[in-house]
């Protein structure tokens, strides 16, 4: 049989994402110190996975309804409203996903018609380009630049928008510059978007992590809930990333068609995961629980050393503000992305990952994770300095 010939243009179109392929290199070099995981490296709070087996001792094993138990929707509600002061109505404008990657497909496929086009800015999390070939369509990378802290302006967004443009993500605090989008910067898309019938996918999973004032929803911008579908999610902000559980909110013409693949293709997100999500968010809303706090405050300290370990060492980066990654630029080494990671790798066993795989922006930069222990941070940056004194 020629199995091969079987497999669909679209999935042969897309490739296996690059952070994987150095996964699997860094893997398998003993001694390597990894800043290369886009993960927490906490485990989930105790009161969390406690939630999540008293569930499964209640014998709650069967499946939720298809947009997840109400309980769980409300307790999101909730937290949009106390959190951005954002209203959507649990039963229609609210539902539950398997991670935010599931919430990110639904929304690209609702949107996209085959040819029609995605705005990506660029660089950014790897998954939307392939998810945009998948519903037949194709991604357009919208540069963004170090000198903007990497948010998108607005006359980049003007000049990309064509007739093909069916959708916009707003990937905001970034994976991988760990930048963000002020609300100023926001409003300026928001006037770009005004009179256009563009959407807008803000794929916010990493809201909760931002170290210089507060993250804003692009839902927030007056006028601009509309054409919103909000997505986060559970794995960043709670270091639930096993658990597989995120949401989508937004207007009800946009949630019923996503919700009605959903149902055929997924039924219901993880019962007892719902159940720990549930507790994750009451504890955070009603104040009684710090664990998001705690984790951003270790968060900020690494980021904050590994900011001033990269400068010294003469890898110039901008100051991250959200998410936990920094993104510096290693131009001065004379090296590609990719010569420098595997030379960093084969050399010093450090892995990070190189910039393209985040777009064609990010060649010139490598993405390091600071979701790593302080001691590994230390020990991957005396190496890295070790390596770039060389490779002057
Ligand atoms: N969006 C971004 C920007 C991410 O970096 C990730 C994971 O790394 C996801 C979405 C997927 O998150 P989840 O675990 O909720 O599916």
């Amino acid at each position: 049989m020629n199995i091969d010939s079987l497999i669909s243009q679209r999935a042969q179109q897309i490739q296996p994402s690059p952070i994987r392929k150095f996964f699997d290199l860094a893997n398998a070099t003993a001694g390597t110190v990894s800043l290369g995981i886009g993960e927490p490296d906490f485990v989930t709070p105790w009161h969390i996975r406690d939630a999540a087996m008293a569930s499964l001792r209640a014998g709650e094993t069967a499946y939720t309804p298809n947009a997840g138990t109400m309980e769980l929707r409300e307790a999101v509600a909730e937290y949009l409203y106390a959190r951005f002061g954002l209203s959507y109505d649990p039963k229609t404008e609210i539902f539950i996903t398997v991670g935010a990657s599931e919430a990110l497909d639904l929304a690209t496929r609702v949107l996209l018609n085959p040819g029609d086009e995605m705005l990506v800015p660029d660089p950014s999390y790897v998954s939307y380009a392939p998810g945009a070939v998948l519903a037949g369509g194709r991604s357009v990378s919208l540069p963004t630049y170090a000198e903007d802290g990497f948010a998108l302006r607005g006359d980049v967004l003007k000049a990309a928008i064509t007739d093909k443009s069916k959708a916009l993500i707003l990937p905001y605090p970034n994976n991988p510059t760990g930048g963000i989008m002020t609300r100023p910067q926001l409003e300026e898309l928001a006037k770009v978007l005004e009179g256009t019938n563009l959407p807008v996918i803000s794929d916010e999973i990493y809201g909760e992590l931002t170290y210089s004032g507060d993250h804003a929803s692009f839902a927030q911008i007056p006028g601009m809930k509309e054409r919103t579908i909000l997505i986060s999610g559970f794995s960043k902000a709670f270091a639930m990333t096993g658990w597989r559980l995120g949401f989508a909110a937004g207007d009800r013409r946009f949630i019923a068609p996503m919700l009605k693949i959903h149902q055929y293709v997924i039924m219901c997100a993880s019962t007892m995961s719902q159940a720990a999500a549930t507790e994750a968010l009451r504890g955070y809303i009603s104040g009684d629980f710090d664990d998001v706090q705690k984790m951003r405050k270790a968060y900020d300290e690494r980021r904050r050393y590994i900011y001033q370990r990269l400068n010294n060492m003469g890898l110039s980066c901008f100051e991250p503000r959200g998410a936990f990654y920094i993104f510096p630029c290693i131009r001065s080494t004379g090296l590609s992305s990719e010569a420098f990671a595997e030379s960093l790798l084969k050399e010093e066993k450090v892995a990070v990952v190189p910039g393209n795989a985040f777009g064609p922006s990010g060649e010139g930069f490598v993405r390091c994770s600071y979701a790593a222990s302080m001691k590994n941070i230390t020990e991957a940056m005396d190496r890295m300095e070790r390596f770039v004194k060389r490779h002057r």
